[in-house]
């Protein structure tokens, strides 16, 4: 556990600063008027920063989206400005001063708190990420449950990764089950289907770009058709990423067990063999447990401070 910390860094105070710094260091940024976001400056074990390093940013204080999952949802304060995401980008930075353009894959995730396909500062942050972190191992990745009638704001994204990161950009769609009905349950706000998703996607994909990822955080009960993905999804553009369901304090309360990480997590490997056979690279991204005892999942250090922030 790292040292608390009310360090004051321009416009916000550091409130907290959690986890392992050998994984994920975990801080709560404080903009004001109860505002809070977390920003994770995080490695990929056993990998060195100097090799790899991830920083993870918040797009919104809380989440209006809500899914039972995660810890994010329950106390939404808006969105955050162009320059609040840029902060947390320059916060993570002044921590490792010599590594921003050294570094040889520099990975910044827009998927910490929020959905960022509702704040449309997201795009213009994401095109001023390669002058603030100078590093020619500079990847963004956007990760999106994909709320319906943000058409507008892919096409934006569409044109920075152009712009910006060509061959160095991933969006990747939270999916959770291939059943529309338990999707609606997980994924509480009106958002694509999968045929719809197929479409957005492959956009995405041009001439030396990675593939898009279709993400399943997968639950005890949930089904999960392979049939269905290899119906509506091409493999040339498209990959299949297996993952824990993480124990939020959401998740506990909703009585969500997760299948990876748990001997039941042979139960889907025939169906991930069949998405291999039909082209699919499929990714177990079963993580590092650390992440799990230490509490770094999106939401839980906000809701350290701000117990009472639970979701109706
Ligand atoms: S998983 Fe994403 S969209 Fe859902 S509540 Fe958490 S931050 Fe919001």
């Amino acid at each position: 556990m790292e040292a608390l910390s009310t360090e004051r860094f321009g416009f916000f105070r550091v409130a907290s600063l959690s986890g392992d710094p050998r994984v994920a260091s975990v801080a709560v940024l404080d903009f004001g008027g109860g505002r809070l976001a977390e920003t994770v400056d995080g490695r990929a074990p056993p990998l060195p920063r100097r090799e790899k390093w991830v920083i993870n940013l918040s797009t919104q204080f809380g989440c209006p989206v809500g899914c039972p999952c995660c810890d994010a949802g329950g106390d939404f304060r808006g969105n955050l400005s162009m320059d609040e995401i840029l902060a947390q980008v320059r916060w993570v930075r002044a921590r490792h001063p010599r590594l921003a353009d050294r570094c040889k894959k520099l990975k910044v995730h827009f998927a910490r708190m929020g959905e960022p396909s509702l704040n449309d500062a997201v795009p213009r942050a994401a095109a001023a990420l390669p002058e603030l972190l100078p590093s020619g191992g500079l990847h963004c990745c956007v990760a999106s449950v994909a709320p319906r009638g943000r058409e507008r704001w892919f096409a934006d994204l569409l044109a920075v990764k152009r712009r910006h990161f060509p061959g160095r950009f991933q969006l990747q769609f939270s999916i959770q089950s291939t059943d529309a009905a338990t999707r609606r349950w997980f994924i509480p706000v009106p958002h694509l289907d999968l045929s719809e998703l197929a479409r957005l996607g492959e956009a995405f994909v041009e001439a030396g770009d990675r593939k898009v990822g279709l993400n399943f955080a997968l639950a005890e009960g949930s089904p999960f058709d392979p049939r269905l993905i290899a119906e509506r999804f091409d493999p040339a553009r498209f990959l299949v990423k297996l993952t824990p369901l993480n124990p939020t304090a959401e998740s506990v309360r909703h009585h969500l067990a997760s299948l990876l990480r748990t001997p039941r997590q042979r139960e889907i490997e025939p169906a991930a063999r069949l998405l291999a056979r039909e082209g699919f690279e499929v990714i177990w991204s079963v993580g590092d447990g650390r992440e799990d005892r230490i509490g770094s999942n999106c939401g839980q250090a906000v809701r350290r401070l701000r117990p009472w922030a639970v979701l109706a």
